[in-house]
């Protein structure tokens, strides 16, 4: 019998202050994942979860999210190698955000790009134009997907 490490959503005392994990799936069934480097703390990558992923994640140390696109759960890293090993899972104060802290496989990559992290340009105030600072990509993403 395996129970799961998931609890219904309670009370906002319960929520807030208790020590259950009770997140808040949104009407899709979904919630926001963010996902940094444990050592860094840097922001890789954001995607979904659904209530399998979720638990999924928790069961095998790996990080898992629900491919919106594809509409199947997602292990991380499981055609590209980057598996993303669990480090440390937190959930922010209302329980309707997670957070994951993991150690990234293989190059590092977590983009599909091919980049470190996916948030690899940033906004030139002055321009308002998109500014590549991310380094440069890890892997070629056609090697490792094909192309198309
Ligand atoms: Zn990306």
């Amino acid at each position: 019998m395996s129970q799961s490490c998931l609890h219904e959503r309670s009370s906002k005392e319960e929520i807030e202050k208790g020590l259950r994990l009770q997140p808040k799936f949104d009407e899709n069934g979904l919630i926001p994942c963010i996902t940094t480097d444990v050592h860094t703390n840097e922001v890789l990558m954001f995607a979904f979860m659904n209530k399998d992923a979720l638990e999924n994640t928790i069961k095998t140390g790996k990080v898992t999210y629900f491919s919106r696109s594809r509409g199947k759960l997602w292990v991380k890293g499981e055609s590209s190698g980057q598996v993303q090993r669990l480090r440390e899972l937190r959930t922010d104060c209302d329980q309707d955000v997670i957070l994951c802290k993991a150690d990234i496989g293989e190059n590092g990559a977590s983009c599909h790009n091919g980049y470190r992290s996916c948030f690899y340009r940033k906004l030139d105030p002055q321009d308002q134009t998109l500014v590549f600072d991310g380094g440069e990509p890890l892997f070629d993403p056609e090697e490792v997907y094909g192309k198309g």
